[in-house]
């Protein structure tokens, strides 16, 4: 038995991987838990029934199954797992005793991507699965990297066109009260002149940072949507006010008191924020929401800065100003 490549498996370990295997025999199924229980999470089962129910469940990174199994085989359990929108993109490998080439096509066409023989040999499986986990791993990061801001380590525009539409959606259906808005850094581009870009890269670091701890406390999330663009939501709250709500994230950045002498030196680094409070329904749309929090944000932009002017809409698209205290 040859030992795990030392940096394959370092780095395919990172996370803590879980491999779902399915074969009538308990015998192999024993054996392939044996190569990989001490490194990795396995799950096994002995039908191809039991093994899609579990695939549901754990959510597996990786299935070793076999083809011949009585009810339904490993082929007609590939097609379910291929047409179902939560499991197709698990990589499946065959592990079989079908020894013809013709099979082990049929396997690769139905959109396996490795196919083992048996009797296999324990150092080739491990070898395969961890090339397939490395894979996944990078494919991971791949999508961490194009969904994550690097400079504050916030989500970016591209997750919030994905989440914001998912919590529109959920909120729809369960008809329950969102807050959507925009913060934007007050006279950014003179703290950059003034201080260079260098140190503007550390005040929005702070910023992202302060803001995302005092929406986490209520269940909200920020996303880096522009320069120094910040757009949030957050579920409406019973113990709370959406304006307290606010005004905590304002007074979070005033209270990290960082001076912006390009303004005069008194000054301290501030944001604006421009929020709607709305039940998403059938008469407006997450864009149109949005349009209306940017419209807010103008508003302060042009008045004080480092202030909140939050909008209600009502079912029927009614606008109803909210004061801020
Ligand atoms: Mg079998």
């Amino acid at each position: 038995m040859q030992p795990f490549n030392k940096e394959g498996h370092r780095r395919a370990s990172e996370q803590n991987y879980t491999i779902l295997c399915i074969d009538d025999e308990s015998v192999n199924l024993k054996v392939l838990a044996s190569i990989f229980k001490d490194h990795y999470n396995v799950v096994a089962c002995k039908s191809a029934k039991q093994g899609f129910q579990h695939a549901l469940q754990e959510n597996p990174d990786i299935i070793l199954l076999d083809v011949l199994m009585p009810e339904e085989n490993g082929f007609e359990l590939m097609e379910k797992l291929k047409q179902h929108p939560k499991l197709s993109h698990i990589p499946v490998i065959f592990i079989t005793g079908l020894q013809d080439a013709e099979d082990e096509e049929k396997g690769l066409m139905l959109g396996a991507c490795d196919y083992i023989q048996k009797p296999f040999n324990y150092g080739i499986v491990r070898a395969r699965v961890n090339t397939h986990l490395e894979i996944i791993r990078q494919r991971n990061l791949l999508q961490k990297f194009a969904l994550f801001d690097s400079l504050t380590e916030l989500p970016n525009r591209r997750k919030w066109l994905q989440d914001s539409v998912d919590y529109w959606m959920s909120a729809k259906t369960a008809q329950s009260a969102m807050v959507y808005g925009i913060i934007d850094v007050d006279h950014f581009k003179k703290y950059n002149d003034y201080y260079g870009h260098q140190q503007g890269d550390v005040v929005l670091r702070k910023i992202a940072n302060t803001i995302k701890r005092a929406l986490f406390n209520y269940g909200g999330a920020i996303f880096r949507c522009g320069g120094e663009e910040f757009y949030f939501y957050f579920p409406m709250e019973k113990n709370t006010t959406t304006a307290n709500i606010l005004t905590t994230c304002l007074h979070s950045v005033t209270q990290l008191a960082i001076p912006h002498h390009a303004i005069n030196t008194s000054c301290r680094v501030s944001v604006s924020i421009g929020a709607i409070q709305v039940i998403p329904n059938e008469n407006t749309s997450i864009e149109q929401v949005m349009q209306q929090a940017d419209e807010r944000l103008y508003l302060v932009k042009n008045s004080t800065r480092n202030a909140i002017s939050l909008l209600e809409l009502n079912p029927n698209n009614q606008q109803i100003p909210l004061d801020i205290a």
